[in-house]
């Protein structure tokens, strides 16, 4: 089946979704709101099933990502707690996880479309669903119409809103994290750590160029700020093990980034209603505590061109993609609730002397097979 699609919103999930229509034969809009298409936010990990996703939608991100063969989980004072084994993970999906900077992923994302299918500077908070048939979108001072509308606006989705009124939207997760990329390489022993602390960690994922993005995610009540985020982060890491202090040195005081994590506690009762379909942070904000979500927007993007394509009726369509992607992605996105829970926010030092004592003598196969758990998915073929 062929038709015409308006997404709302540029973002990881958004484009991946227009590159995924287009690629079965699709007319695309992509709107965006930002005048300037980017993504805010450091560097990101993609496991093997976004890479997968990546694959299937024809964008390749090779050049752009460095593998993570080593790191894994320590503790403020750098006692190693357990090892990831990327070459572990390669044998068994064909690739470790990867680091990228997020411009870089956007950029790679942008350049799969052309310019004209990108509508920038105009926001779009609702949709007319009008009848039976194609939906109009107010864009500008037009309107579009479409046989499919896309809602890839994100954690805090205006679509998502006027589709479900009664879902009480995002919550608040508890954590709020402050990150940025360094301004220089910096010399580091593995491709990625994670450091748990009492209710905070602090992790580095290396750059191809020899950068690295820092993240330190804490328990805080939401919407509170630091006057100099970068003094804020020395104080409370600058006692932790190497490279931390110098990743903090590294870092330029204005590319800090602070922003809250909220994510959809209460799940969605449908990825699709009528002609408009939820994808990415829209239908499945989760927190960040597995590097899923944008995962799981690229297989929602990859799955939902496919059965578009495969499907006779726009309605059976989106019934497959609601079915497909529903369950896994919010069963995903319980887990890193849960990884959360046993992870980062555990604050009273018993509780983090049994995690840590748990996370020493669990056999180094078992991170490999959280992983795995996740990250071992295949895409649908498209074209
Ligand atoms: C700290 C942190 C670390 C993370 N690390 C990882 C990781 O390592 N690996 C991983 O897979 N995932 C990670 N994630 C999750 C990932 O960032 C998100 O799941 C992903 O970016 C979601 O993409 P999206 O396109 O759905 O939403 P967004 O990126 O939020 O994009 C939404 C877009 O819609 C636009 N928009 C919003 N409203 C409108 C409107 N009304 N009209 C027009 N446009 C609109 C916005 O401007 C934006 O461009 C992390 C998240 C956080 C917070």
């Amino acid at each position: 089946m062929g038709g015409s699609a308006v997404v709302v919103g540029g973002g990881i999930g958004g484009l991946a979704a227009a590159i995924g229509l287009r690629l079965v034969g699709w007319e695309v809009t992509v709107v965006e709101r930002a005048a300037v298409l980017a993504d805010v936010g450091a560097g990101i990990s993609l496991h093997a099933n976004g890479i997968r996703a990546l694959n299937a939608l024809g964008v390749d991100i090779g050049a752009a990502a460095r593998p993570q063969y080593t790191g894994g989980t320590r503790a403020p004072d750098g006692r190693r707690l357990a090892r990831m084994d990327g070459a572990a993970l390669e044998r068994e999906l064909g690739t470790p996880i990867v680091g990228i900077p997020r411009a870089d992923l956007h950029r790679l994302l942008r350049a799969a479309l052309p310019a004209e299918c990108l509508v920038m500077g105009a926001e779009v908070t609702s949709v007319d669903r009008g009848g039976a048939g194609r939906v109009r979108v107010p864009v500008g001072d037009g309107v579009r119409e479409a046989d499919v509308v896309v809602a890839a606006d994100g954690v805090n989705s205006g679509l998502r809103a006027q589709v479900f009124p009664h879902h009480p939207g995002p919550a608040y997760s508890g954590s709020t994290v402050v990150r940025a990329i360094t301004e220089r390489p910096v010399e580091l022993d593995t491709d990625f750590d994670l450091t748990w602390g009492g209710g905070a960690e602090f992790g580095h994922i290396a750059f191809v160029d020899g950068r690295a993005e820092w993240h330190a995610v804490y328990n805080a009540p939401a919407g509170v700020r630091h006057e100099d985020a970068l003094a804020e982060m020395r104080r409370r890491f600058g006692g932790w093990h190497d490279p931390i202090p110098t990743l903090l040195e590294a870092t330029r005081p204005d590319a800090v980034l602070h922003h809250d994590i909220h994510e959809l506690v209460t799940p969605l009762p449908a990825f699709a209603a009528g002609r408009i379909a939820l994808l990415g942070d829209a239908a499945h904000a989760m927190t960040p505590h597995l590097g899923q979500g944008a995962c799981q927007a690229l297989e929602d993007a990859a799955v939902l061109a496919a059965a578009l394509a495969a499907e006779p009726t726009v309605e059976a369509a989106l019934s497959r993609y609601d079915a497909e992607r529903r369950p896994r992605s919010q069963s995903v996105a319980r887990a890193a609730r849960r990884a959360g829970r046993m992870g980062q926010h555990l604050a009273h030092p018993l509780a983090v002397a049994v995690r840590d004592t748990a996370l020493r003598l669990a056999p180094s196969r078992a991170t490999v097979r959280t992983v795995l758990r996740h990250a071992d998915w295949r895409p649908p073929r498209l074209g």
